[in-house]
């Protein structure tokens, strides 16, 4: 491609470093920080300093942090800009300089050392933060038309529930500037893609929610590595990158089907598998252990996902012609090829990485194995009586749903296989199993869902969960990932 991913990484650390910023390595995804699950962004290992609970080292530092945010795990490979792991580029400052230098480095280095064209580039502000309006307007040009304000949901930025945070700025790529100025809505993503968010950090959001001026003015941003990777390589959405579409591929060869010609169902599932295993990888890379809590319980959903998905897609193997052997580790290789430049240090922890891949996915498929031989005499059942009553032969959702419920076994694979021997499953029966399950567990789920606003409440709150085996917890698994 045109500009690489790595390339692009190295641009932007070079760029702030000879604006007297110290290029610091990115912490791990496991923070040192009890009031969040997992790295959510660049700031967090800084959230001392800017809180003032901690001297600075440096005023000025450069980051590429590697992050986790499971709150978009739902949107993964259905918006063309989400991941669960992705590269947060940053440049912070600790006090020393403010509004006035972030905006205009940040579009020096947009429109310089990437090259965007400044007429396709829009601003974002906070609503009542005229001082950054001012500067975006009169120091740097932007046309009123092209600098919205917008309100606390979109450009006022918090850690989580409590902590430093801001008005920020955010700088949002137009793909149809023929489309004009009158009704654009940053929104639509469609037209447009939000890259980078320049937080101007000056308050500590407290327990009652309250805002406390902090002492000094910070500055903490976040630019998105993939999305700035897919404008500047023309790929109609971030998987398509060299960051990840090569992972993609490999799944793909294993599923023996082109990307290229697949529906868009297989595009989606190819981009989940390319998406998870990447934030698993890394997860594991970084110590965490697939279990039935907190991170590892990340992991595990994850890996899961990833397994499901790929046996829809018909992939069983590792390719190298050994049906029994492992898909992870298979898939994961390529992740951990395209790892220098991200982190360093997998390389070294590849062994690691894939035996506890391995371990885990033979513990899932075991799972699932003993599902499959559940349904094959379900189905049994079900032809023998259809056959003594003259009915057609019927799978009852009951049934369809002890097979998904305690047996982790996925719907699709039920009626796939069911409808292959001639037997309907009733569907309607097992929407409603589904329905009443899904109110039952609602406060089980709450503990688990994962969120960037409420890591906190996560982190106490898995401790107290029922272990109810390995069965229930799978089962509210697959009704959220
Ligand atoms: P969006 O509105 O697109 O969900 P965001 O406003 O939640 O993004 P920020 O919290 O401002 O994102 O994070 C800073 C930058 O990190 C974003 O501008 C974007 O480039 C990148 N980013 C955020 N979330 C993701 C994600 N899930 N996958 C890939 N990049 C992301
Ligand atoms: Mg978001
Ligand atoms: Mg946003
Ligand atoms: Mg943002």
């Amino acid at each position: 491609s045109l500009v690489s991913g790595d390339s692009i990484r190295r641009k932007f650390l070079e760029f702030y470093a000879s604006r007297g910023h110290k290029v610091l390595p990115s912490s791990s995804l496991v923070p040192d920080d009890p009031t969040v699950l997992l790295t959510i962004a660049g700031m967090l290992q800084f959230k001392p300093i800017f809180l003032g609970k901690a001297p600075r080292q440096v005023p000025r530092a450069t980051t590429a942090q590697r992050c986790i945010r499971t709150n978009d795990v739902e949107n993964v490979g259905r918006t063309a800009r989400h991941h669960t792991f992705f590269e947060m580029l940053g440049n912070f400052s600790f006090g020393d300089y403010f509004k006035r230098e972030a905006i205009n480095w940040a579009w020096e280095l947009t429109t310089k050392e990437f090259a965007l064209p400044p007429e396709r580039l829009w601003i974002s502000v906070f609503e009542d933060d005229d001082e950054a309006f001012s500067i975006w307007h009169n120091e740097v040009g932007i046309p009123v038309e092209r600098i919205k304000r917008m309100g606390e949901d979109d450009n006022f930025w918090t850690s989580g529930v409590t902590g430093p945070c801001g008005p920020c700025s955010e700088i949002y790529y137009d793909f149809y500037p023929e489309r004009g100025y009158s009704n654009a809505d940053l929104g639509d993503d469609n037209r447009f893609i939000e890259f980078y968010n320049l937080v101007f950090m000056q308050y500590n959001k407290k327990d009652d929610g309250s805002l406390e001026p902090l002492t000094q003015m910070n500055i903490d941003t976040g630019l998105g590595l993939e999305r700035v990777a897919r404008i500047l390589q023309k790929v109609p959405n971030n998987y398509e990158t060299d960051l990840i579409y090569p992972i993609i591929e490999r799944a793909a060869e294993l599923a023996m089907v082109s990307y290229a010609e697949a529906d868009d169902l297989t595009k989606t599932s190819l981009k989940v598998i390319g998406d998870h295993i990447r934030a698993v990888v890394y997860l594991i890379s970084d110590g965490v252990v697939p279990s039935n809590v907190g991170r590892g319980y990340v992991v595990r959903r994850l890996i899961r996902k990833v397994i499901r998905t790929g046996r829809l897609l018909g992939i069983s193997g590792d390719g190298k012609g050994n049906v029994d052997g492992a898909v992870l580790p298979a898939i994961a290789e390529r992740v951990i090829e395209l790892s220098d430049e991200i982190d360093s240090n997998v390389k070294s922890r590849a062994s690691r990485i894939y035996e506890e891949l391995k371990r885990e996915e033979l513990r899932f498929v075991q799972t699932l194995e003993r599902g499959e031989k559940l349904l094959e005499q379900l189905i049994s059942s079900a032809l023998l009586s259809a056959r003594d009553n003259g009915t057609r032969p019927c799978l009852s959702g009951k049934d369809a749903f002890v097979l998904y419920d305690t047996f982790g076994f996925p719907i699709e694979i039920t009626r796939e296989v069911a409808e292959e021997q001639g037997v309907n499953v009733d569907m309607g029966a097992f929407d409603i199993e589904m329905e009443q399950q899904r109110n039952q567990s609602q406060a089980a789920r709450a503990v688990v869902k994962l969120a960037v606003g409420n890591a906190s409440e996560i982190t106490e709150g898995v401790p107290d969960t029922e272990f109810l085996g390995y069965d229930t917890l799978y089962s509210r698994a697959v009704i959220e990932g």
